[in-house]
């Protein structure tokens, strides 16, 4: 699982950041990301940054959770590309 499609396909529903510095954690559901699904995960993380502190490099990993995006409540990351 290399690219935000492979996780896709393998019936993840996003990506989950952590903030190095202030420890926020932000679910990134599919229909948040505006990035196209060839993107490696692995050039997300560095690129994103927190919308909490504004620390720039996240971790960011496969949200491996099943619960699926709750309507109106979810936090829009902001990727800062
Ligand atoms: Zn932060």
């Amino acid at each position: 699982m290399h690219t935000i499609g492979d996780a896709i396909q393998a019936g993840k529903k996003g990506l989950q950041s952590q903030c190095p510095s202030c420890k926020q954690i932000v679910v990134m559901w599919w229909g948040l990301l505006t990035l196209p699904e060839d993107t490696l995960l692995a050039d997300i993380g560095p690129r994103a940054r927190c919308s909490k502190c504004g620390h720039k490099g996240l971790a960011v990993k496969v949200y491996e959770d099943t619960v699926s995006a709750p309507q109106g409540v979810t936090p829009k990351p902001r990727f800062g590309l």
